[in-house]
């Protein structure tokens, strides 16, 4: 493992007042490498075989997300998917984006929104977890130039 990888999973642990342990440091390095959310499954086969197995990694996953280290942003078929909390604010995670022709999914860590306000009195909006949907560049893409292509067709 790299050092500055090494340096910020004992930050985080410090910071989240958690002792070091062998499958803690492995699901940080894991989840400090991913580019998108990550199933306790994914998490699993990363580290395979002499990682930690699925149950101890969702229970570790469970404790960092109480601890606030990482968020759980989005069940898919009743699977979670959790990443760090670093690229989110206090109120609002940074929104994702689904590509409806291709399935893939993107964090738009630059991205926010303004705050919802509720127009019910009563409601107090704590967290702000925005899921938009659309097509990525490469769908996009391919459909326009299909629509270029094709259009003699139609
Ligand atoms: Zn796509
Ligand atoms: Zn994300």
């Amino acid at each position: 493992m790299k050092s500055d990888v090494k340096r910020k999973i004992e930050k985080l642990l410090s910071s989240a007042n958690l002792r070091r342990t062998g499958p803690r440091v492995a699901i940080l390095s894991v989840l400090l490498g991913a580019r998108k959310p990550q199933t306790a499954g994914q998490i699993a086969a990363n580290l395979a075989p002499a990682g930690p197995n699925k149950i101890t990694i969702y229970r570790t996953l469970e404790s960092f997300s109480a601890a606030g280290l990482v968020h759980k942003v989005f069940l898919q078929g009743r699977t979670w998917h959790f990443e760090l909390s670093g690229n989110c604010t206090e109120s609002q995670c940074h929104p994702h984006f689904t590509c409806t022709n291709c399935g893939d999914m993107q964090c738009l860590t630059e991205m926010t929104l303004p705050m919802a306000e509720s127009p019910h009195k009563g409601f107090v909006i704590g967290r702000q977890r925005v899921q938009l949907e659309g097509l990525c560049p490469k769908c996009n893409l391919n459909l326009y130039s299909c629509e270029v292509r094709c259009k003699d067709f139609l």
